[in-house]
């Protein structure tokens, strides 16, 4: 324990940067508190570009080592972290429902064992990544991945450790080094990763984790020369300032950004099933990239679904995610709940009704809200709340629901239900988004390709994809009988 550790909920976390293999104190600090309740849970390194260079330093150096490492070794120790994540699944659970207030039982069950599963996942990908040598005129073929070099990851606050996991898995991999920059709102499981990191034999160097604000470090980062890959998930003003801090040295960007997807209730659907992916939608309390926040309802059924919708989310039950029965939690930060009602209070003014909710319930807590007879150019319609906020409005043909599924900026996701299988065939052709869910929701595999479309995003991560990114993909092309008339 030194002046830098914080005990959180039981749990000594160091708030230094992780650089080089060594933690390193900024002189400044910023203040990390809980939205359980509002609490300071303690003050983090502050970093600047100072720390960002030497970050980016640390990664250069490291690189060349780990690059030629073999894939069985960087295997062999990705599955070593996977391992070290998977015993401390409670303390990483504890530590991020603290600092980001999403609910316990899920950072239990399900996002925990997926950051372990990110690490085991492209390891094993890794080992089987091939393509088929083919042939040219009798010249052969070969296409190799070969590292690209120092990445910079810089990740948002709604699932920390989970988004900055399926980044550092896959760049690790590839065999590149990496400097990750957690969000300032949820700064901490990175700085557990960076232990568990070290004790899986993770190499001194090769991951690097600096903390603090965007606007302080970020220029620092992505502008950098050495620097060979940025990936971001975050929001789109943000991300227009990446890739302008980007251009000078064109590093190449993936780009995981927001969200305004629709879920499509045709009047044969299940309704049952319908309402259920509806009220899914209020999950981490509403702040989910690919949340379906627009919910476009056939006009038949539009007031049994609303009827159905109210009924089921009065047994949602809200509060402290630590609790087992909870089933919506905080919002991260007060200035994040001001945003949301802002957004709802102007929706509200231009003649938008609040089926439920429409208010904060304190300063952590916004009461779940459904609000219909909005118009599709009005800015409740066509902006990311990032809340447990949601609209509601009818069609008649499914040209109108393709129609009005596709009128916004974005184009992440989008789901379907309908009993008709052609019409969900006819339908996802004409959507625009990077995932679409037929009958189902949040079901991700890490094989499948995953992005947005629009302002969505720019490229595709997962599987193969993430490869295809933080690697230099190249191909050899040998003669026939090459090696002839060269001893
Ligand atoms: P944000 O853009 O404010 O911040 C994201 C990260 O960028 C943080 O780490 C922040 O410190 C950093 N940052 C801020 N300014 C920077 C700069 N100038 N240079 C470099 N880094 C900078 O986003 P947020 O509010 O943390 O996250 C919410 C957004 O993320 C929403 O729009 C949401 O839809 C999106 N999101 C997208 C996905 C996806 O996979 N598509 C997943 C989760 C969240």
């Amino acid at each position: 324990m030194t002046e830098h550790t914080l005990t959180v909920a039981g749990v000594a976390v160091d708030t230094r940067h992780w650089i080089g293999g060594r933690r390193v104190a900024s002189a400044e600090t910023f203040t990390d508190v809980s939205p359980i309740d509002g609490s300071v849970i303690g003050e983090i390194s502050r970093g600047t570009a100072l720390e960002a260079a030497a970050a980016v330093a640390a990664a250069k150096a490291a690189f060349p080592a780990w690059a030629a490492t073999s894939r069985a070794e960087r295997a062999r120790i990705l599955h070593a972290v996977a391992d070290g994540v998977e015993k401390r699944i409670e303390e990483l659970s504890i530590v991020e429902t603290t600092d980001n207030g999403a609910l316990l039982r899920s950072h239990r069950r399900g996002v925990m064992p997926r950051v372990a599963h990110n690490f085991r996942f492209f390891a094993d990908w890794l080992l089987k990544l091939e393509h088929e040598d083919f042939e040219t005129r009798g010249h052969t073929n070969h296409v190799s991945w070969d590292p690209a070099g120092p990445s910079v990851l810089i990740t948002p606050w709604n699932a920390p450790l989970m988004l900055a996991t399926w980044k550092v898995a896959p760049a690790l991999a590839a065999g590149n080094t990496v400097v990750l920059k957690p969000a300032e709102w949820s700064p901490l499981t990175a700085s557990l990763l960076a232990d568990i990191a070290a004790e899986a034999g993770l190499p001194a160097g090769v991951l690097n984790v600096v903390q603090g604000y965007g606007s302080e470090v970020g220029d620092a980062l992505t502008s950098h020369p050495d620097l060979r890959r940025i990936s971001f998930t975050g929001s789109v003003p943000t991300a227009r300032r990446i890739a302008e801090s980007a251009a000078g040295n064109l590093t190449p960007l993936s780009l995981e950004l927001g969200g305004k997807s629709p879920l499509l209730v045709f009047a044969d659907a299940d309704l049952d099933l319908a309402v259920d992916l509806a009220v899914e939608q209020y999950d981490n309390a509403g702040q989910v990239c690919l949340a379906a926040t627009r919910f476009l309802v056939e006009e038949s059924v539009a007031e049994e679904f609303t009827r159905r919708f109210v009924e089921k989310a009065a047994t949602l039950t809200q509060g402290d995610p630590r609790h087992e029965t909870t089933d919506i939690g905080p919002n991260i930060h007060p200035r994040q709940l001001e945003k949301i009602d802002a957004f709802v209070q102007r929706a509200l003014a231009a003649g938008a009704r609040a089926v439920i909710g429409g208010h904060r319930k304190d300063t952590q807590y916004y009461a779940p809200t459904l609000l219909t007879d909005v118009a599709q150019d009005s800015e409740i319609v066509q902006e990311e709340v990032f809340g447990p906020v949601l609209t509601l409005q009818t069609f008649s043909t499914e040209e109108e629901a393709v129609r009005l599924a596709n009128d916004t900026r974005f184009g992440l996701a989008a789901t379907l239900a309908t009993a008709d299988a052609e019409r969900a065939e006819r339908v996802t052709a004409q959507l625009v988004a990077g995932t679409v869910w037929v009958n189902c929701f949040f079901v991700r595999d890490l094989q499948a390709p995953f992005g947005g479309s629009r302002h969505s995003g720019v490229g595709r991560e997962g599987g193969t994809w993430s490869f295809d990114f933080y690697c230099d993909v190249k191909n050899t092309v040998t003669a026939p009988n090459g090696w002839k008339n060269h001893g």
